[in-house]
């Protein structure tokens, strides 16, 4: 930091600022998690200055062999973690991941009459005038995915997003009344629609999905089966989801973030069966720029990390905590969304609950030291802004060695907090969706419970912020 700070003092304040928040702060966001020192390290590094447009070797720019090595290094570690045949790891996000996903399944998949004439599977190999007659090809095909309302991610058909653009977008949603997954709702879905890509997986879903079911009703309708595991991609490599739950097994591609569950660098991935590989490595030029060597050369170092034994007993911990706090939500009177978790993610009712809002809770929460997210709701009548959700994750909290005990202490700290809340009234006198009125005493009360809780659990304890100050 001291080198930051010497060019620009103002990022490195933020920088450790950051930290200090992290470490004074409860992190229950369901997406995020503490990445390791190696991981971090690896990535910022000189490989940042580094071009290496291609794949590794078969790159368009000089001097890339410790890039080869390093993208040869990653995509050998998630091919051994994940089992899969084929591993890119070039995608800088999950968002472009799916994109790259998408293409590459059209590309392999479609029958086009262009792409026969050109006798040519691979798209970047074809001209701009070819991909006009092409996309008014591809862009007849349909999209089968969750509701970005049940709890689906935006990348998955949400029609402010460009899968909306580029697919006919078609979803399936949870049953009204379990808020949960009902395959045979699915199955009418997918023989109405008849999708190319029938799309499974999810950002706020408390629940594992039997993948081996969905396979065979791609293979009914003749779809490309994928799945967006970013959420728990982890609890894969961990060998919590396995058997018809596991995604690399039934899947034909498989897409992911690299630092949720997971818990590596900001990232992607895509695994696929041998039929998608070309295409999918075509993801530089068709949708990606040069790739990021720094972070691929911290994905490696994660999926290294991940191939540990002691990962295993991370992503278990991670699903006994979840379920501990659920229960122990429960226990206080919170309403949890179908009852439980099977995975990292506990969806709580506030307003049924409390009377408030997503968002009167999240900041309630967050003054009083726990960072988390409001999330809408299935069918949400407070809408994807104010939302009548929180959705909680226990990835990160376990990753500071946090276990049951810690979590059901968390769930009296929570539900203390929000019971207490009350929405205040707005300007005009009506009652607010924004603010709340949550008096001094209980805030500074369970301020010392989250200090006390992260006194015994240190966040990068190696890091020592006085020699920064
Ligand atoms: N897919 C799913 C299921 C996600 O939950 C997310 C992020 O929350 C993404 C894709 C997008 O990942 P990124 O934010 O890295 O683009």
């Amino acid at each position: 930091l001291d080198v930051v700070s010497r060019v620009s003092p103002a990022v490195a304040a933020s920088i450790a600022q950051e930290l200090r928040d992290q470490r004074s702060h409860l992190k229950l966001i369901a997406s995020e998690n503490f990445s390791s020192l190696a991981v971090q390290l690896a990535q910022g590094n000189l490989f940042t200055d580094k071009y290496a447009e291609g794949y590794a070797g078969h790159r368009f720019y000089a001097g890339c062999d410790n890039v080869d090595a390093i993208e040869s290094e990653a995509s050998e570690l998630g091919r051994e973690l994940f089992g899969a045949d084929h591993v890119y790891v070039q995608p800088h996000s999950g968002a472009d991941a799916n994109l790259v996903a998408f293409l590459a399944i059209l590309a392999t998949t479609v029958e086009s009459p262009a792409l026969e004439r050109l006798g040519e599977k691979n798209p970047a190999k074809i001209g701009h005038a070819d991909w006009e007659v092409l996309r008014r090809e591809f862009l007849g095909q349909r999209l089968l995915g969750m509701d970005y309302y049940s709890g689906g991610h935006l990348t998955h058909g949400y029609r402010h997003n460009v899968s909306a653009r580029l697919f006919e977008a078609h979803s399936y949603t949870v049953d009204p009344e379990t808020k949960l997954l009902d395959f045979d709702q699915i199955r009418a879905r997918a023989l109405e629609v008849r999708p190319r890509i029938l799309l499974a997986g999810y950002s706020a879903y408390p629940r594992k999905i039997n993948f081996a079911r969905m396979r065979e009703l791609a293979d009914e309708i003749g779809a490309t089966f994928m799945v967006d595991m970013a959420h728990f991609a982890g609890l894969v490599a961990g060998k919590v989801f396995t058997g018809d739950h596991d995604p690399v097994k039934h899947a034909h591609v498989v897409t992911t973030t690299t630092h949720k569950t997971l818990r590596g660098p900001r990232g992607g991935m895509i695994l696929s069966t041998p039929e998608y590989a070309s295409a999918i490595d075509k993801g530089c030029p068709m949708v990606l720029g040069g790739p990021l060597p720094h972070a691929m050369a911290a994905k490696a170092v994660a999926l290294r990390e991940a191939l540990d034994p002691g990962f295993r007993d991370y992503a278990h911990a991670v699903v006994d905590n979840a379920q501990a706090l659920a229960d122990a939500l429960q226990w206080r009177g919170a309403r949890v969304l179908t009852g439980g978790t099977d995975n990292h993610i506990v969806l709580v009712d506030v307003a049924e609950s409390y009377g408030l809002t997503g968002r009167q809770a999240e900041s309630a929460l967050r003054s009083c030291g726990l960072t988390l997210n409001r999330n809408s709701l299935p069918f949400d009548a407070n809408g994807p802004w104010y939302t009548s959700g929180l959705r909680l994750g226990t990835p990160a909290v376990t990753t500071l060695g946090m276990g049951t005990d810690e979590v059901t202490e968390i769930a009296d700290v929570i539900t203390s907090v929000l019971s207490q809340t009350k929405p205040a009234a707005d300007d005009k006198g009506g009652t607010s969706k924004a603010k709340f009125n949550l008096s001094e005493s209980v805030v500074d009360g369970a301020r010392k419970r989250v200090a006390d809780l992260l006194a015994k659990h240190p966040l990068y304890p190696e890091i020592d912020l006085d020699i920064v100050d």
